[in-house]
């Protein structure tokens, strides 16, 4: 279905007198609904780089606009932006922050400092459908998808609070939710992000992290302009990612390796896979010569994952040492690898240990008290 014009939503909005959400809105678009309630395009520009570049939502302070017309736009429409609930700070300096949408519904995003970059983790779902078997995201199951403009807002609330809009960061799409499993949201939010008029993030400074939606991945290698790829890999053979990743049994690894060497990798640059390291379960030298053999040929790196145990989550991190071999079976056979160093443990802000419900913030330690 084609999506409706913008002159035809401002105009349907104006009948029925429900604001229109600027925050949902590319440049264009925005321009576009200034025109059709004939606000001259420039103001639309204008107007844009308050709400992105300056993180300004309120129309009262956009203090080159004219002040009748911040009246007849604070009465025509809206800015929705996500609020910020609650903020964690850990010892390590990662801060987790509890942002609160309009329906009340409830996301966490994740501000990783000196990584050497700093950055921005963002979830892109309340919850995620994937039920990957060591997430705690994952037992929430979807409760609803996010728009563009919350994505996107999440970043905006982000960068003002710290300081960092006007500079240069990155954006990691590893928070709540499977970003290719909400695909039209996303990719429009990044378009928004991206917006030299806005936070200008060059899509390059952007990761897009999935558990491997083969038809999504092949949508995703023809945008104009792409995210840098990770895939969440974990396991060797498909008997033991059918265990670790429903979503495999739909699309096995021959499926999802096949799309990674499909996909155009721009120069010097390469996929990234991310393997979370379980004891006893995908840990042993021979799924590491396994996982060689698989990305052979690949422009890969490998990043690996020790475990970030929780109350809940039935498997445990291996032990240093075996960590160590593994990469090392990886890097003397040429892999690239790294090892996460887990971020913001203390406050339950590592990877997979996003967790919300219905508003409550402790919903992490409410399913352990159910689960023990
Ligand atoms: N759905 C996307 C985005 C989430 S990214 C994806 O799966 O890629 C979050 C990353 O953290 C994924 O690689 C995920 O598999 C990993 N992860 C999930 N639970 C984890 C845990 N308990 N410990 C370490 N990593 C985990």
């Amino acid at each position: 279905m084609e999506a409706p014009r913008i002159s035809t939503v401002a105009a349907r909005c104006a009948r029925s007198r429900s604001a229109m959400n600027l925050a949902e809105l590319e440049r264009h678009e925005l321009v576009a609904a200034f025109e059709a309630v004939d606000v001259p395009a420039f103001h639309g520009r204008q107007v844009f780089t308050w709400i992105h570049a300056r993180g300004v939502t309120d129309f009262s302070r956009m203090t080159d606009l004219a002040r009748p017309l911040r009246e007849r736009l604070a009465a025509a429409f809206t800015i929705d932006t996500p609020g910020l609930a609650s903020q964690q700070t850990s010892v390590d300096g990662t801060s987790k922050f509890l942002l609160r949408l309009h329906d009340d519904r409830h996301i966490e995003s994740v501000y990783i400092p000196d990584t050497p970059a700093q950055t921005f983790c963002v979830s892109t779902q309340v919850g995620c459908a994937m039920a990957c078997a060591f997430c705690l995201t994952g037992k929430m199951g979807l409760v609803r998808h996010l728009s563009a403009g919350e994505i996107a807002g999440q970043v905006r609330v982000l960068a003002t609070s710290t300081g960092l809009a006007g500079t240069t960061f990155n954006i990691v799409l590893m928070g709540m939710g499977e970003p290719l499993h909400n695909y039209d949201a996303t990719m429009k939010a990044l378009r928004i992000l991206a917006d030299e008029k806005g936070l200008a993030v060059h899509p390059k400074r952007v990761t897009l992290s999935t558990v491997g939606l083969v038809p999504a991945i092949e949508r995703l290698a023809n945008e104009p302009v792409m995210p840098n790829l990770a895939i969440s890999l974990h396991a060797t053979t498909d008997a033991a990612r059918d265990a670790l990743v429903p979503l495999n049994k739909r699309y096995d690894l021959e499926a999802l390796i096949e799309a990674c060497r499909r996909f155009p990798v721009a120069r010097r640059s390469r996929i990234t896979f991310e393997y979370v390291m379980l004891a006893g379960v995908n840990d042993t030298p021979d799924d590491a010569r396994r996982l060689v053999r698989l990305l052979h040929g690949l422009r890969a790196k490998v990043n690996l994952l020790p475990l970030n145990e929780a109350a809940g989550i039935p498997f445990s991190s291996p032990a240093d040492d075996r960590v160590d071999a593994f990469a090392a079976i990886l890097a003397d056979r040429g892999l690239t690898v790294s090892v996460r160093k887990s971020r913001g443990r203390d406050i339950r802000a590592a990877c997979g240990q996003l967790i919300v419900e219905g508003g409550r913030k402790s919903a992490g330690e409410a399913l352990a008290a159910k689960i023990h």
